[in-house]
């Protein structure tokens, strides 16, 4: 049996929501996945009468394709989507069946309406947490649309395929065999890849908001929820709604929750904002703000500007670069920036982790599980991580930890293949074969966008005092991409709340 029981029982209730007949197509050979892919499908048949199995050939042996009787619908799970993919797999089963995915009816309709032959191959691994996202977007778009298929890959399986075509990191998106993208996307983020035109009319002709939030992570929401229970008119406007915590697993510290993960927080974000009267403008990145006498304008890439009363800047912070040559070259090509996702890829192998904080020395320790050996490479004489997560560290036999070591260059050719660093305290040249390197020394604010308009510090972060206020009259920010010096959850939410109810008593003020 490949499922256990607990998935089991949770899988016949799913099953149970089934609407019409569907029937996988599988072709499997005689090894180990294939037998696994073929009991997956005929247990699966076992749960549900509308379930039917048919042997067939299919382009990758093992894999199985999920479709209606006498309709492909270009659906294909190539490996066994179990881990994290599990719920793709449920998803796909239910919207093959014939109910409607929770998706917007206008992007639906758009989905139906694109032109044109799209095949999407998504490589995954099934400990990738920004993995499923993707594969469940994409699947949702062949079901609705005959142009388009879509196939996820599991890496592991296919080992030989990634390392052919270059896939260093998950989630790697190919569209009509051409790199598409890669990390985590969103249904309208893939949309918006693809080219299909944005109608920004609805966007130009807004009304003006009391509030205007930018920026669509913890602080963002926190700020925007606190507006709009003022009863004021509230906007959000976010590149991508949920921030960091879309690229965060585990998280502990958010007081009052024991434990959750940084997907399901930003949903139940999500869906605590929709709770209340806040217009999201999801996917539209802010590019200049400008104060002028009524009100403050927000211009966005796509030429759209929006004007408020006050304005509640929380655009976060995102991975800092290194900075050295080859890094960008290399970037999913062995450089890489999330453990979780992409530690599978280089399982067996040896890779560098470049930081001693905590998240260098937490990536460390989590890639010392998975791959043959972990080189830790610290600018400075010491590691600056919690004493604990040291201890830790150093007690593992496969991770070497090199101190004063000034990364010169990641070397490589079609993709990574070392690591050259300067030893500080010797000036000497040192070069490391190997075949991953993973950066974590820190954060950068978004905030380039606002340069010569709200003042910042040295570092790019804006300016506040105690009320979340900038130098710009009307114009608060909370979070990561402020001065304040710790960057948490809960710190950028209490401070998007106080920015919130400065900006609602700036406004009774004028
Ligand atoms: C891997 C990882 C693990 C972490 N673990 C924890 C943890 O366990 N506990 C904890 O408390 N904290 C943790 N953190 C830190 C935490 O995620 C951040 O402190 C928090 O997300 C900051 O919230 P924010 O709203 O200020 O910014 P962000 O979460 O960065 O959100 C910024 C928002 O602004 C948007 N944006 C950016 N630029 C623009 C623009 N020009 N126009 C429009 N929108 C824009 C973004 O798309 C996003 O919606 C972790 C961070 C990382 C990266």
């Amino acid at each position: 049996m490949i499922l256990d029981a607990d998935i089991k029982a949770q899988l016949a209730q799913y099953l149970q929501l089934m609407e019409g007949d569907i029937v996988i197509k599988v072709s499997a050979g005689t090894d180990e996945t294939s037998r696994d892919t073929l009991a997956l499908v005929e247990e699966l048949a076992s749960m549900s009468p509308k379930i039917k199995v048919e042997k067939v050939q299919l382009n990758r042996t093992p894999s199985f394709s999920i479709n209606r009787p006498g309709e492909d619908l270009g659906i294909t799970f190539a490996g066994v989507p179990l881990g994290h993919e599990f719920t793709s797999l449920v998803l796909a089963l239910l919207q093959a069946s014939g109910r409607p995915p929770k998706v917007d009816q206008k992007v639906i309709d758009q989905i139906k309406n694109i032109k044109g032959e799209y095949h999407f191959e998504t490589f995954v691994s099934l400990s990738c947490h920004n993995c499923p996202d993707v594969v469940q977007a994409l699947n949702v778009m062949s079901v609705l649309n005959p142009g388009i298929t879509h196939t996820m890959i599991d890496g592991a399986v296919y080992k030989e395929e990634a390392e052919k075509r270059n896939v260093m990191a998950v989630p790697t998106v190919f569209l009509n065999g051409e790199p598409f993208g890669g990390g985590r996307m969103s249904l309208e983020e893939i949309i918006a890849k693809m080219g299909i035109e944005q109608d920004i009319s609805e966007l130009a002709n807004k009304e003006p908001f009391d509030v205007l939030v930018v920026g669509g992570g913890p602080a963002g929401a926190s700020a925007a929820i606190y507006a709009a229970r003022k009863g004021i008119r509230t906007g959000i406007v976010a590149e991508r709604f949920g921030g960091q915590i879309l690229d965060t697993l585990g998280i502990e510290n958010f007081i009052g929750v024991k434990y959750t993960e940084g997907p399901k927080l930003a949903a139940s974000l999500e869906e605590h904002v929709k709770e209340y009267n806040v217009d999201i403008m999801n996917l539209q990145r802010a590019k200049r703000l400008e104060k002028k006498d009524d009100f403050i304008e927000v211009e966005l890439e796509s030429g759209a500007v929006l004007k408020s009363k006050t304005v509640i800047l929380s655009t976060g912070a995102r991975w800092r670069n290194i900075g050295v040559p080859g890094e960008s070259e290399f970037k999913t090509k062995g450089v890489a920036y999330c453990p979780h996702c992409d530690g599978p890829l280089f399982a067996g192998k040896d890779v560098a982790v470049i930081g001693g904080g905590n998240s260098g020395v937490e990536a460390a320790i989590d890639l010392a599980g998975i791959v043959n050996h972990v080189t830790v490479l610290e600018f400075m004489p010491e590691l600056k991580a919690d004493t604990v997560l040291q201890e830790r560290l150093y007690s593992l036999p496969n991770v070497t930890v090199i101190k004063n070591a000034q990364t010169k260059e990641i070397t490589g050719t079609d993709k990574v293949n070392g690591i050259t660093y300067i030893d500080r305290e010797t000036g000497e040249e040192k070069h490391i074969e190997l075949a991953g390197v993973f950066v974590q020394i820190g954060l950068v604010p978004n905030t380039e966008w606002l340069e010569g308009t709200v003042e910042r510090n040295r570092i790019g972060e804006i300016m506040i005092d105690k009320r979340g206020a900038t130098n710009i009259p009307g114009v608060f920010a909370a979070g990561d991409c402020t001065d304040s010096p710790y960057k948490q959850i809960i710190i950028s939410m209490g401070s998007g709340a106080t920015a919130a109810l400065s900006a609602f008593d700036y406004l009774i003020r004028n």
